[in-house]
């Protein structure tokens, strides 16, 4: 088999995998989101001022993704939340197969919400379904306005943009307007949210966000269930 196709088959195998995570999540409302992000754009920072201001009782787990080292599900574990690293050994992104693998002794039935944070790379990250209701991208103002636009895969795929480090910009020549409106060059309707994890700003809105969109996933969720009890019923009559 040629290059191309072994990735074929590769991604053709992640995606099956994939669908089943989804339907998993989708069966107990569980929402999951993917966040994806070249390294050093504060993926973990972000995640650390995420679970500091969580409610205790909120139903949340982690899942870390780096080549090598435990040191980012160390820096989480603290918030005493259900955390796990996965290390890929080299592999420059989670798939399917590791989520999997990693879930296995949680209980699904137990969370509203989990949290990927990919191997930081901003390239086949974007290629690899792992079953998430949404991609979010975090974007660093130490880096380029123009990262969009030489990685539009990601761009395209998130529903979120993440413009992390916002303290920085009085030092940095970063334009956050000109990133947004290359952001929405590729991805018109791509949200933005700006935040710095050493000031805080920012961190309420992207609570606000997730919030929402673990209701939504609920909703759908509960709506689903009382659509199968009137047809339960219905049934019920017709065979009475
Ligand atoms: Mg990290
Ligand atoms: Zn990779």
């Amino acid at each position: 088999m040629d290059r191309i196709t072994v990735e074929k088959k590769v991604l053709n195998e992640n995606q099956l995998l994939a669908e089943q995570l989804r339907e998993r999540y989708r069966r107990h409302g569980v929402l999951c989101v993917n966040l994806i992000s070249a390294p050093g754009s504060g993926k973990t920072a972000l995640l650390e001022r995420t679970l500091e201001r969580m409610d205790k009782s909120a139903r949340v787990a982690v899942l870390t993704g780096d080549l090598q080292t435990e040191n980012d599900a160390r820096r989480l574990a603290k918030f005493g939340f259900p955390v796990k690293q996965i290390t890929t050994g080299g592999t420059c992104h989670l798939d399917a197969k590791m989520i999997g693998r990693h879930l296995e002794d949680w209980k699904l039935e137990d969370l509203d919400l989990l949290i990927v944070e990919n191997v930081g790379n901003l390239v086949c990250p974007s290629s690899y379904d792992l079953g998430e209701d949404a991609k979010i991208v975090v974007l660093s103002v130490t880096e380029g306005e123009d990262k969009p636009l030489k990685y539009p895969g990601i761009f395209r795929k998130a529903e979120l943009m993440v413009l992390n480090k916002a303290d920085l910009l009085p030092y940095v020549p970063f334009d956050p307007r000109l990133a947004v409106e290359n952001a929405r060059r590729i991805h018109p309707g791509i949200q933005v949210i700006e935040t710095s994890c050493t000031t805080g700003e920012g961190v309420g809105q992207w609570l606000t966000w997730l919030a929402a969109r673990a209701k939504t996933k609920k909703s759908a969720l509960a709506a689903e269930t009382k659509q199968a009890a009137l047809s339960a019923e219905e049934v019920a009559h017709v065979v009475a």
